[in-house]
């Protein structure tokens, strides 16, 4: 049945109310939500998740912002899911994203940027592994 991918709905996306809107793109885009959480991550949780960026110097700030506020976790399926997310999420920098993706239209700062999409395949298994153990 495709592909899966892990998207976060992030706090400042989740407080401007735009749960919903962001669902629909998913789902016109041909991503299908198979499983889904809402979760105020810790700050522990959070820093597992984003592990890899442990080093860089927004880290901290990364953190607090992911733990200010609930999130929307799902798992997204798909044809070539992980490739269709990025392009409906768009650039990481709101400013540089293409016009009509998510980041573009509901992000808020290269850090406060709405959403989260995993960046490959095996992140994708990584990841839904971390929030949804039951599915692996
Ligand atoms: P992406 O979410 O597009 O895969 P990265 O994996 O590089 O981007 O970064 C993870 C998250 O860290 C970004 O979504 C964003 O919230 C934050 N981030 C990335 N770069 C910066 C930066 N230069 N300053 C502040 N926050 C950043
Ligand atoms: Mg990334």
């Amino acid at each position: 049945m495709g592909e899966r991918t892990l998207a976060i709905i992030k706090p400042d996306a989740v407080k401007k109310r735009v749960i919903g809107d962001i669902i629909q793109r998913y789902e016109a885009a041909g991503l299908n939500p198979v499983a889904a959480r809402m979760v105020h991550m810790s700050k522990a949780v959070a820093e597992e998740f984003y592990a890899v960026h442990r080093d860089r110097p927004f880290f901290g700030s990364l953190i607090a912002h992911m733990c200010s506020g609930p999130t929307v976790i799902l798992v997204l399926e798909g044809n070539d899911a992980v490739k269709v997310n990025r392009e409906l999420m768009g650039a990481t920098d709101p400013l540089k994203a293409e016009p009509g993706t998510i980041r573009a239209l509901h992000g808020a700062s290269i850090e406060a940027n709405a959403v989260h999409g995993s960046d490959c395949h095996e992140t994708a298994t990584v990841e839904i592994a971390y929030f949804f153990p039951d599915m692996v």
